[in-house]
């Protein structure tokens, strides 16, 4: 089909906005904020997470509206920040969403191109400056509250723009969007200084079983460890960026078992290494130094799976370089 999402926003009345599965702050912030921008149009927006948005996030305006559970029918889906169509979970699923539109916002190099229109730009270091984009096609006014969430979507993926990617182009949309309102200092205090303790509890037990296997640094979450913390999410609570701070890594991986008995495994490695071919051997996706999947399997087993994928791919590029 050969159409534009101005076009298919313009013909939708009630849509749905769907990001990935255990949402970090560009998930959240670009669900948020394209949710109020198309409000702003006067379109009757549903948002929708397959998981609880984590407390970090809970700053930011809205939060507290996206369910798990959408109901109703739609016309129009928005994925944000998703490389195929599973990562949204089974939100997307639980819907009869057969012959509905979908338009396909992200930034992964790694995206499948699933939608009716994929605007995917693996240039942008984040879903939100590919929002904020389309917004300006749109001739959306911004104001405080989508330039926040906009924002916290910017500064989570480029962690404070301190990432490689972060060009001169990320910086102007940063720009873009503080003279629209958004506090750069309370986004970029929220998004890296605060946490809830029952996260500082985890780091204390997921730290405890740290290993490092050559260039490989790598560590455990269980959902007994979560249960003990009181820890609610279903994430890594930041483990994986801070793991790769260790001198003596260039891989990171975090092996985070889900109550299901899947585990998700995050990865980081340093500028240079890639890790997002091993990703998409395993059924994932992301980014050159921020990759991820998710596995059936025990921990032992799928840990020496993937330390030996991680190990010949760091051999390759090694002797490549
Ligand atoms: P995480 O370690 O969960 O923060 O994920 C790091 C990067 O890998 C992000 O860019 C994610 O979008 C991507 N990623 C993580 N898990 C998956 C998955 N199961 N499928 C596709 N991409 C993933
Ligand atoms: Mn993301
Ligand atoms: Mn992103």
């Amino acid at each position: 089909m050969n159409t534009t999402p101005e076009a298919l926003i313009s013909e939708a009345q009630r849509i749905l906005l769907i990001c990935h599965v255990n949402p970090d702050g560009d998930a959240i912030g670009s669900l948020l904020g394209m949710g109020w921008a198309l409000r702003k149009m006067g379109k009757q927006c549903v948002l929708a997470c397959s998981d609880p948005v984590p407390p970090t996030y809970h700053y930011l305006p809205g939060s507290e509206t996206v369910t798990s559970e959408p109901q109703g029918s739609f016309d129009l889906v928005i994925t944000l920040d998703a490389s195929d169509l599973r990562r949204v979970g089974p939100v997307y699923t639980s819907l009869d969403l057969s012959g509905v539109p979908i338009i396909n916002i992200d930034h992964h190099i790694t995206n499948v191109g699933f939608g009716t229109v994929n605007l995917v730009d693996p240039q942008a270091t984040s879903t939100a400056e590919v929002v904020l984009a389309l917004l300006r096609r749109l001739g959306v006014e911004l104001d405080q509250t989508i330039a926040t969430c906009l924002l916290n979507g910017i500064v989570t993926d480029t962690r404070g723009f301190s990432t490689p990617n972060t060009t001169r182009r990320a910086m102007e949309a940063a720009i873009t969007l503080m003279d629209a309102g958004a506090p750069l200092a309370k986004v970029t205090d929220q998004v890296f200084n605060r946490r809830p303790l029952a996260e500082v509890r985890l780091w204390a037990e997921a730290l405890r079983t740290v290993r490092l296997e050559g260039p490989i640094i790598w560590a455990e979450i269980t959902p007994a460890m979560r249960l003990a913390c009181g820890f609610t999410d279903s994430g890594d609570a930041g483990l994986a960026n801070f793991l790769i701070t260790a001198n003596e890594a260039d891989i990171a991986v975090v092996f985070n078992q889900q109550a299901d008995g899947k585990i998700d495994v995050g990865m980081r490695a340093v500028p240079g290494v890639d890790v997002s071919a091993v990703a998409l051997e395993f059924g994932g996706g992301g980014h050159p130094q921020a990759a991820g999947f998710s596995i059936n399997g025990s921990l032992p087993e799928v840990r020496e799976r993937v330390i030996a994928a991680l190990k010949q791919a760091w051999l390759e590029q090694n002797d490549s370089s």
